[in-house]
C-alpha cells in the first residue's frame, strides 16, 4: 500500500472514526433483534389465532341459530296441524271408527315428530349457548392481549426511539470526523473496512498484531518499528492497517 502518515491527532480521530463505527453497528443489530419486538410478534400471532377461533365459533353459532330457526319453523308448522287435527277430531265432521282412527293415527305420528324436533330443538339450544360462552370467552382474552400488545407496542417505541436517537448522535460525531480526516486516510480506512467491519485499523503493540493476534516475522516487527510513528501500514497475517 502507499505511504500514508497520520499526524498525530489524526491517529485519535481515525480511533475515534472506528469506534463510532463500531458503536453504529452495535447499535444497528440492537435495534433488529429487540426482545420486545419478537415478543410483539409472538403476541400478535396469538391474536391472530385467536381471533381466528372467534370466526370459526361464530360460523358454528350461525349454522346453529339456522337449524333453531329450522325446528321452530317446523315444530310451529306440527302445532298448528294438531290443533287442526284435534279440531277435526271433536267437530263433529267424523263419523266412522276408520276415519277417527286414521285421524288418531296421524295426531300419534305428529306428536312422535314434535318430541324428536324439541329434543333437538334442545340440543341445539344447549350447543349455541356452548358456543357463545366460548366466544365471550375468547373475547376476553382477546382484551388482555391487546391490553399487553399495547404495553409491548410502547416499550418498543421508547427503546426504538432511544437507540434512534444514539443512532442519529454517533452519525453526526462520524460526519463530523469524516469532514477532518484526509481524503486517503478515510479512503484507506474504508477499503479496509469492508472486509473487517468492527476493527479494521489496530495499533502496533510489538510482534503481536491487535486485530488478528498472530505473531508476525521478526523481519515484520522490525519493519514496522523502522516506520515513523503514524505511519500507516498493514498486518502481515491478517491485512488490517496498523498504526505504528
Ligand atoms: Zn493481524
Amino acid at each position: 500500500m502507499e505511504n500514508i502518515f497520520l499526524p498525530k491527532e489524526a491517529v485519535g480521530q481515525l480511533f475515534d472514526l472506528q469506534g463510532e463505527d463500531a458503536l453504529l453497528g452495535q447499535l444497528q443489530h440492537q435495534i433488529k433483534t429487540l426482545p420486545e419486538r419478537e415478543k410483539l410478534m409472538s403476541l400478535n400471532q396469538i391474536r391472530n389465532e385467536v381471533e381466528g377461533l372467534i370466526d370459526v365459533r361464530k360460523n358454528e353459532g350461525l349454522e346453529q341459530v339456522k337449524k333453531e330457526k329450522r325446528l321452530e319453523l317446523e315444530l310451529s308448522s306440527i302445532e298448528t296441524s294438531l290443533t287442526e287435527a284435534d279440531e277435526k277430531l271433536y267437530s263433529g265432521v267424523i263419523t266412522t271408527e276408520k276415519e277417527v282412527k286414521s285421524l288418531q293415527g296421524e295426531i300419534l305420528h305428529l306428536k312422535e315428530r314434535q318430541d324428536v324436533l324439541e329434543s333437538d330443538l334442545l340440543e341445539t339450544l344447549s350447543l349455541l349457548e356452548e358456543i357463545n360462552s366460548n366466544i365471550d370467552k375468547c373475547n376476553s382474552e382477546l382484551e388482555i392481549q391487546n391490553d399487553e400488545i399495547q404495553t409491548v407496542e410502547s416499550a418498543l417505541n421508547v427503546v426504538e426511539n432511544e437507540l434512534t436517537q444514539k443512532v442519529a448522535e454517533a452519525k453526526s460525531r462520524r460526519e463530523g470526523i469524516v469532514k477532518i480526516l484526509k481524503e486517503e486516510i478515510l479512503t484507506c480506512y474504508e477499503t479496509h473496512r469492508e472486509q473487517f467491519p468492527s476493527n479494521a485499523v489496530v495499533r502496533f503493540d510489538g510482534p503481536n498484531c491487535n486485530g488478528c493476534y498472530l505473531t508476525m516475522s521478526a523481519m515484520e516487527t522490525d519493519r514496522i518499528k523502522g516506520l515513523e510513528v503514524g505511519a500507516l501500514t498493514e498486518c502481515s497475517e491478517c491485512g488490517r492497517l496498523v498504526v505504528r
